[in-house]
């Protein structure tokens, strides 16, 4: 099964990814993980990327579309991959369509995330990760079971992202209302477009995503 996570910063897209990776055996390809590791490795990528991803604008669509082309086809991802984070903008989707075709895949479900931007600044500023696994947290919604222990891995070291801050947060948020916006209709005109609430607990909206995928025809 081939999956598509679409949402604002924020939404729990990470979360259900990894949530669902482990349900569903996929692979979860975050292209915001991968240009991060980019940027710690100082690749020739990672430089172009970090001022970019500082300032919450998007990344140009060659760079993302080629990182992407290259990670699909790697044998993991023959059983089944869910994109978190990608695409983001209509050029991106259509480039995904000719590459699917072109590796005789296929896409089977565009799960959208719903939530209320001023929901999403609470959750964004308070988010932190496991620095050992890339568990994620949230200091109201999801603290770990034991303070500053992880709860998969029992690190005990924290992360915080740098474009995690409240007038980064706003802008991604401008950002995804223009470009990746218009990716609703793009496929919600072909039935592969399932929308769930992202605004209830973590594990309703996990529900929401298992009951529309179970109605799937895989
Ligand atoms: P995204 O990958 O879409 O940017 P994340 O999955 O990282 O979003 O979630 C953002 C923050 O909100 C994290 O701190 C996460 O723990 C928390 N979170 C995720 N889903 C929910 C939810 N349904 N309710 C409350 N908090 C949530
Ligand atoms: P994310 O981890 O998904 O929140 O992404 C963090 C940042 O990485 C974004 O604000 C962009 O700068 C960049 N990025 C991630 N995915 C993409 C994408 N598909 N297209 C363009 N930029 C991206």
């Amino acid at each position: 099964m081939n999956l598509i996570l679409l949402g604002p910063p924020g939404a729990g897209k990470g979360t259900q990814a990894r949530m669902l990776a482990e349900s569903h055996g996929l692979v979860q390809l975050s292209t915001g993980d991968m240009l991060r590791a980019a940027v710690a490795a100082g690749t020739e990528i990672g430089v172009q990327a970090k001022e970019t991803m500082e300032r919450g604008e998007l990344v140009s669509d060659n760079i993302v579309i080629g990182i992407i082309a290259e990670r699909i086809e790697e044998p993991d991802c023959a059983s089944g991959f869910l994109l978190d984070g990608f695409p983001r903008t209509v050029a991106q989707a259509e480039a995904l369509d000719a590459i699917l075709m072109q590796k005789n895949k296929t896409l089977d479900a565009v799960i959208e995330i719903r939530a209320d931007d001023e929901q999403l600044v609470e959750r964004i500023t308070g988010r932190f990760t496991c620095a050992k696994c890339g568990v994620g947290y949230h200091e109201v919604f999801r603290r770990p079971l034991n303070d500053g222990i992880c709860d998969q891995c029992g690190g005990s070291e924290f992360t915080r992202r740098k474009d995690d801050n409240e007038e980064t947060v706003r802008s991604r948020l401008q950002v995804y209302h223009a470009q990746t916006v218009p990716l609703i209709g793009y496929y919600g005109g072909n039935g592969r477009l399932k929308s769930v609430d992202g605004m209830l607990d973590i594990k309703s909206v996990n529900r929401q995503i298992e009951e529309a995928l179970a109605g799937l025809q895989v």
